[in-house]
């Protein structure tokens, strides 16, 4: 499956080696020209479904930061994964990967427990057999330096840290109201020791990450009603089984620690569904005591059953309690405080953090389709990187010329989509399938008679016969969920 992906991927052009020609550099991609249209297209229905319906904030910072911002936030001291080097061939390893390569369970265990697994069962370089050196502590943050000065700063790890130390601002334009929601969707850097799985693990990558401010006591949210019967996959730290319960009931039985941070697991599984990731590959899974961060309250990873890689982690959903707040305020001297109408108090955070190109993988994969007969990709309209593809049902000049002019027509109305006249009209909409092309456009004979065009449903190659002037407004329809194509 795995490696069907890769070979689509490269060669239709949905994401590609970065640095290529050079020999490249793992843990960096390129998305190519089909993998941008779509991976736009999943931050569009992330914009419109937390932005705009949620009425957050949307800011947008840079991707340095300098290194007090770090300090504070305690990725200089803490955000470090453990290594370790081959004596012989230089090859260095994250200790636990290494460990757990020979069959060995590591989870969140100290440095010192790692080493002395190493002594005990006597571990080696995995490619050359040679002596293993210390572990030390490697810091994840790329450092760089800004200015001629030379003052230290990192690329971000996360965006959040930005959100945090713009609190005053924001809480300000917020008419110094809480909630405040805030959302930023851009690139976070980890110096990832071994980046692998292509899109899942690697060294610069987007973010999409909400930070919901609120009053300690007012861990609750209005449209709370509107999500309250949900059913969730659950797997609470306890448990050694997922529990299916409705959000309400897992809020009412102290699973999920209040209602704010339970409303935004609802959303985000709404959201996985709308970008076309089925309802039985997804599940929550709460984080266990010693994973947790020391200052989280609870802590819950939206996680994806896939094939190539069992259930990975796309979102992390955190009630941060006011550590952030609070460590920037120490830090920066400035006080970070919401007026209750009595005191002015430290807010309290809820965070969902998600990682959009895990996401985008979920999404390839999930969508790939192999019948023997034919290949295509069974994206969501919304997600599809071109809405439409519109042909000539022969290479006859009149009807190249149609198909043109309705191919202009579609652009006119900002629907993607593209032309082609290369090739029989079977090699077209293969081609078309294979990327995923929710509808495909075809003038024939008839259109020059009467001006009507058939619309061709990808997932079931059926067709249905429209009149051009209905066809951009049906296409946006189609995409939306207003209507249905067997009802045309
Ligand atoms: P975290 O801040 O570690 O909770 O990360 C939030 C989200 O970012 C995760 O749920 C992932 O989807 C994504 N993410 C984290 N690290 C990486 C990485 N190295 N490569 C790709 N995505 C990542």
């Amino acid at each position: 499956m795995k490696s069907k992906i890769t070979e689509l991927a490269k060669r239709r052009g949905l994401f590609l080696p970065s640095f290529e020609i050079y020999g490249g550099a793992s843990g960096f991609y390129d998305y190519g020209p089909i993998g941008a249209l779509i991976k736009n297209n999943i931050e569009q229905v992330w914009r419109s479904k937390f932005v705009l319906k949620e009425g957050l904030f949307e800011i947008s910072s840079p991707n340095i930061g300098i290194e007090d911002i770090f300090i504070a936030s305690g990725h200089a001291k803490h955000f470090v994964d453990p290594i370790i080097k081959c004596k012989k061939c230089g090859k260095v390893y994250r200790a636990d990967h290494l460990i757990e390569e020979y069959g060995i369970k590591t989870q969140n265990l100290s440095i010192k427990d790692l080493s002395e697994i190493i002594r005990r069962e006597n571990l080696r370089c995995i490619s050359c057999k040679g002596e293993l050196s210390d572990i030390e502590s490697f810091n994840l943050m790329f450092a760089t330096y800004i200015g001629a000065d030379s003052k230290k700063a990192y690329l971000r790890p996360e965006t959040a840290q930005h959100i945090f130390i713009l609190f005053n601002r924001l809480y300000e334009i917020n008419r110094k109201k809480l909630p405040l929601g805030v959302a930023q969707i851009g690139r976070a850097y980890r110096n990832e020791i071994s980046p692998r799985q292509a899109l899942i693990r690697l060294r610069e990558f987007s973010q999409a990450e909400i930070e919901y401010f609120v009053f300690p006591s007012e861990k609750k949210h209005e449209r709370f009603s509107e999500i309250a019967n949900i059913e969730l996959k659950l797997l609470p730290a306890e448990n050694e089984d997922e529990i299916k319960i409705s959000v309400k009931k897992a809020v009412e039985n102290g699973i999920i620690a209040n209602e704010l941070l339970a409303y935004f697991i609802a959303r985000t599984y709404e959201f996985l569904r709308e970008v076309g990731i089925p309802s039985e590959k997804i599940r929550f899974r709460q984080h266990e005591k010693h994973e947790r961060a020391h200052y989280a309250i609870d802590c819950w990873d939206a996680e994806v059953l896939t094939q190539a890689f069992s259930w990975i982690e796309v979102v992390g959903i955190a009630d941060r309690g006011d550590y952030d707040l609070k460590a920037h305020s120490k830090m920066s001297g400035k006080k970070l405080t919401a007026f209750d109408g009595e005191k002015h108090v430290i807010p309290h955070v809820v965070e969902p953090s998600f990682g959009i190109d895990r996401i985008f993988h979920c999404i390839i994969e999930t969508a790939y389709r192999d019948d023997g007969k034919r290949k295509f990709l069974k994206l969501k309209p919304n997600i599809a990187p071109y809405l439409a593809a519109v042909f000539p049902l022969l290479t006859k000049e009149e009807l190249i010329k149609k198909s043109h002019e309705v191919f202009a027509l579609l652009k006119n109305k900002n629907i993607f989509c593209y032309h082609d006249v290369s090739g029989s009209i079977g090699r077209r909409y293969a081609r078309a399938d294979e990327i995923g092309v929710a509808f495909s456009i075809t003038a024939d004979f008839q259109t020059l008679e009467d001006d009507s065009i058939t619309i061709r449903e990808r997932d079931t190659t059926e067709q249905k016969r429209v009149n051009i002037k209905e066809l951009a407004e049906i296409l946006i329809k189609l995409r939306d969920g207003e209507i249905r194509f067997n009802k045309l």
